[in-house]
């Protein structure tokens, strides 16, 4: 069995239907801050098997002992945290203490439970302000310029320090790039509360008339046309990609770094274009100042990924822009107010 943190999440409760769909028993921890119930129920219906779910905190030791002790498991993705940049500014004690103290907490678990493999959700934040593009897995970490990816990085070297301690750990820290998009079949998806602070969410709402216009941050970046490029890639992929160090790691140990990228950049500007053509609606949009601390640019090199777990994303840019648009149109105000089972459920 798999414990999911956080997989009732946007990340998250794709990679419980992965989990399920590949055969593994999974049990959810969340403690539903930011994501619903709902979602576990539509992947509960996507998979046609049940989950085990407990609504609690990943920094409860006694819950995760209760968990470890109650259940079979045998690896864990750490999915929970908290993601949001400008808040973790306001708030940066919440931050630290959910994600590195959670991890923390999560950790001395498992080892208590003599459970050693773990797949831990980092971020591309980790490498910086780095101008050498692609960035691979040994480029050096940076100083990410907000507690959230300070978070993610104090996070990283707390989990080579244990492997370092103890040979028996084997923790993949898998730096995402941009994920977006959703599953195919417009059920579940990125259901973000209040405004949006990332660009295809936005979009999204524009789009569908929630939003008047979209801000862009900056079109004067060295860039080709002046806007911020970013290596988005399809949240199916992501998953897929955890499926596969998830096997991985069976059969090694240590810490490994798995870039989870395309390799492939697209400006803002090539977003709108290309979700205007995949909606057919107008992205009404205007130029705004760049956004403190954002980058140029950023995207991966995945070969890493590639010629150890044999992953790479499939997904095109237009695919990733139809799913995501078939969940909007679906779902215009994501779960929270949809408290109704969608018709395709009911049956
Ligand atoms: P999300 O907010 O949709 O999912 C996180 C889940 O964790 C939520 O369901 C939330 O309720 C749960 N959670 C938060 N604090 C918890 C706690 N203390 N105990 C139990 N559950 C808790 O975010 P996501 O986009 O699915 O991100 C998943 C992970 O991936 C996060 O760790 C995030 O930092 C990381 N990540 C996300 C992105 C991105 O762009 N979405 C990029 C890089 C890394
Ligand atoms: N962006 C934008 N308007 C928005 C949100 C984002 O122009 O409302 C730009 C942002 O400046 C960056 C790109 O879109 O160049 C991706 O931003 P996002 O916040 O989604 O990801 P991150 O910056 O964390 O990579």
């Amino acid at each position: 069995m798999i414990l999911v943190t956080g997989g009732a999440g946007y990340i998250g409760s794709h990679a419980v239907l992965e989990l399920l769909l590949a055969g593994h028993d999974v049990l959810v921890l969340d403690n539903l801050c930011n994501s619903s119930r709902q979602a576990i129920e539509r992947v509960e219906y996507l998979a046609g098997r049940p989950v085990n779910f407990v609504k609690g905190d990943v920094r409860n030791r006694p819950l995760l002992n209760a968990l470890f002790a109650a259940y079979p498991i045998g690896a864990v993705m750490h999915f929970a945290g908290l993601k949001a940049v400008g808040e973790s500014v306001r708030e940066p004690l919440r931050y630290y203490e959910t994600n590195v103290s959670g991890s923390i907490a999560l950790c001395q678990a498992m080892a208590e439970a003599g459970v050693f493999r773990l797949v831990f959700s980092s971020s591309a934040t980790v490498y910086g302000e780095t101008s050498v593009m692609p960035i691979s897995e040994q480029c050096p970490t940076g100083v990410p310029t907000n507690p959230y990816g300070q978070s993610k990085l104090m996070a990283e070297n707390v989990l080579r320090g244990l492997a370092n301690s103890d040979p028996r750990w084997s923790i993949g820290l898998l730096r995402y790039f941009n994920p977006i998009g959703a599953h195919e079949s417009g059920l579940i998806g990125e259901d973000p509360n209040g405004i949006p602070n990332n660009l295809l969410p936005y979009m999204l709402q524009v789009a569908i008339g929630r939003r008047k216009e979209l801000n862009i941050f900056g079109n004067d970046y060295a860039t080709p046309d002046g806007t911020g490029v970013r290596d988005y890639i399809h949240v199916v992929d992501l998953v897929k990609g955890h499926l596969r160090a998830l096997e991985r790691l069976e059969d090694t140990t240590g810490v490994h770094v798995w870039n989870l990228g395309t390799g492939q950049g697209h400006s803002v500007l090539e977003m709108v274009r290309a979700l205007e053509e995949v909606s057919g609606r107008t992205i009404r949009y205007s130029i705004k100042p760049r956004r403190p601390g954002d980058i140029a640019q950023c995207w991966s090199d995945p070969r890493k990924a590639w010629s150890e777990l044999g992953w790479r994303a499939e997904r095109d840019l237009r695919t990733m822009l139809a799913d995501a648009w078939r969940w909007q149109l679906q779902n215009p105000r994501g779960y929270t107010v949809e408290k109704k089972v969608p018709a395709a459920l009911a049956s």
